[in-house]
């Protein structure tokens, strides 16, 4: 019988009925400007603290470290944009990220580099891993920053941060990092990490989307990036988004308080339908097994297009994707895949599928019997299949 069946996490989630709940005062009764000094205005800017608090606490930091965004890709954008610009003043102009990261940040260097700063890509094993090894070679005197994610968007894998860290420290550099994908997903502690900056995300884990915050530890302070009122300590003007800053705070809270749970449950789950979806000939999975997200699997199936199978997996109720959602709609080759060494042909034979609490065993029940047709079918009709499958 069909389903719905939502594996698409990485890209969204659905904000929860707690998380609604919690916002809906903010929106009619509870209306007022954070800035206002009446006492509605009062009660909004307890309810924006209220959830700083709850982010800071989430995170191990101090809720004074805690600046409110529009979304993950801001606060990508503040931390490399707001951090080269105050270091060029003082004559270091070197950024070190990675070749695999997301496009907020990827495009952020590109922009940075326009404007003369340098820029060094390190490149990532096979695994999926950025090697601490190709920092220690890349960094120099004049690196102001190094930018490494803590977990892959597409293919889940879990970057070594706090070694990555010791290293940029040791010399003199600033360490931020988009834990967007890892957020309510992992244990994250700015401290057991030793990070500087952090951006994150709401809607990756269920608060709605357009709002994001970014961690900036006390005495590291990006250049302002967005210029007017007087909001988030004068760093980041404009009205507070206050239902969904809200929204934030209770989802984070109620992400951390079950992640020890969800983690178990759902990397079980992952683990029954990558051993179930590797049984198919000519499969393989990206990304190290080890470290990787707990809902995270990505999959290719060799002679196969991954636009066409997303569209059969969508006949059949099935959410999923075939890179990151910002790169579907394009038919280049995943950057990411590119990155760990895989052909373009078998890049664009490639599966997301990303769990999450909501996912239930009903559901991996479910893909398990859709997908084995599904690419077999779509194999049947490939010219490519047929030169390759002996081989
Ligand atoms: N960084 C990573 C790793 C992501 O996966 C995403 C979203 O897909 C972003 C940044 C951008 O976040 P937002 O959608 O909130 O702008």
């Amino acid at each position: 019988e069909k389903r719905f069946v939502y594996a698409d996490n990485a890209a969204t989630t659905p904000v929860t009925p707690a998380v609604l709940e919690a916002m809906t005062p903010w929106l009619m009764e509870n209306y007022g400007n954070p800035s206002s000094i009446y006492s509605i205005g009062r009660t909004a800017r307890t309810a924006v603290e209220k959830a700083r608090r709850q982010v800071a606490a989430a995170l191990n930091a101090e809720p004074g470290e805690i600046y409110f965004t529009s979304c993950g890709t801001e606060a990508d954008n503040w931390a490399l944009k707001g951090s080269m610009r105050r270091w060029a003043a003082k004559g270091k102009k070197h950024l070190i990220t990675a070749v695999f990261e997301h496009h907020a940040i990827l495009h952020s260097a590109r922009a940075l580099e326009k404007e003369g700063f340098e820029v060094t890509y390190l490149p990532v094993t096979p695994e999926g891993l950025v090697d601490p090894a190709e920092l220690e070679k890349a960094i120099r005197e004049d690196t102001a920053l190094v930018s490494i994610m803590l977990a892959n968007n597409e293919i889940g894998t879990v970057q070594p941060i706090a070694e990555l860290a010791a290293i940029a420290h040791a010399h003199g550099a600033w360490f931020h990092t988009d834990a967007v994908q890892a957020v309510g997903h992992i244990p994250v502690d700015i401290k057991a990490l030793g990070v500087d900056m952090l951006s994150l995300s709401g809607h990756k884990f269920h608060a709605p989307k357009g709002v994001g915050a970014l961690y900036a530890k006390k005495g590291i302070l990006p250049d302002i990036f967005m210029d007017g009122g007087a909001q988030e300590k004068g760093r980041r003007a404009g009205t507070e988004n206050l239902a969904s800053i809200v929204g934030l705070g209770e989802a984070i809270t109620v992400a951390t308080a079950s992640l020890e749970e969800n983690m178990a449950r759902i990397t079980a789950m992952r683990d029954r339908l990558i051993d179930s979806l590797l049984r198919l000939p000519k499969t393989r999975l990206n990304g190290s097994r080890e470290h990787r997200l707990p809902g995270n699997l990505n999959i290719s199936f060799e002679g196969i297009e991954g636009e066409s199978l997303l569209l059969r997996l969508d006949m059949a109720g099935i959410c999923a994707s075939s890179g990151s959602a910002c790169t579907s709609g394009s038919l280049d080759p995943s950057h990411v895949l590119m990155a760990i060494g895989l052909k373009h042909e078998v890049a664009h034979g490639s599966l997301r599928l990303s769990l999450s609490e909501l996912t239930t065993e009903e559901d991996i029940d479910y893909i398990i019997a859709q997908v084995p047709p599904i690419v077999e079918g779509l194999r049947a009709m490939s010219p490519v299949w047929e030169k390759i499958k002996d081989l």
